[in-house]
């Protein structure tokens, strides 16, 4: 199950690049650092990205530093500072995050609301889906905002594209073996 936490193309995250770029202006962060529960290697976030994620209880102890998101898929923590003086966990999010929570209900895509279920949904009646093409062009047109909406903080493409070859394998070997 650990090829949903690996680096994804960049490809898929250039798609949002001008809303990112105009949002990352240069913060002194340290290049790496490590969550402090699961020893993940953390994804540099925005500030923006907490502010709209947090609840508002939580979003009072943000602290003025560079956070980073946890990945891990069992560790509770979602973003970090690179000392670990400041940590939040999955209960300080007003979302379930898609990396930590394997529900079908829980969203993959932030932005248009595609969950693991209604991925799973039309592969099941179609044998196919269009998922990847409707963000790709509904990002091309401009209407995401991973960074307010995905607690990655960064295009959920790559998530994507993990749930579909999931949804394919499984529904394709069901249909198969029928
Ligand atoms: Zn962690």
């Amino acid at each position: 199950m650990t090829e949903c936490c690996t680096p994804r193309p960049r490809q898929s995250e250039q798609r949002c690049a001008p809303e990112a770029q105009a949002a990352q202006q240069p913060v002194a962060r340290p290049a790496k650092a490590s969550c402090p529960a699961s020893g993940d290697p953390g994804k540099p976030v925005e500030p923006i990205t907490l502010e709209h994620l947090l609840t508002a209880q939580a979003r009072m102890r943000l602290l003025d530093a560079p956070y980073y998101f946890c990945r891990g898929r069992s560790c509770d923590v979602v973003y970090f500072t690179a000392s670990a003086e400041s940590t939040f966990t999955k209960a300080d999010l007003t979302v379930p995050v898609t990396q930590k929570d394997p529900g079908d209900s829980v969203p993959v895509c932030y932005c248009f609301g595609h969950t693991r279920a209604s991925i799973y949904d039309e592969i099941r009646r179609t044998g196919t889906s269009t998922v990847v093409a409707d963000i790709t062009h509904r990002v091309q047109a401009g209407e995401c905002a991973c960074e307010r909406t995905n607690p990655q903080g960064s295009c959920c493409l790559g998530n994507v594209s993990q749930a579909v070859k999931h949804g394919l394998a499984f529904f394709t070997t069901v249909a198969a073996t029928r």
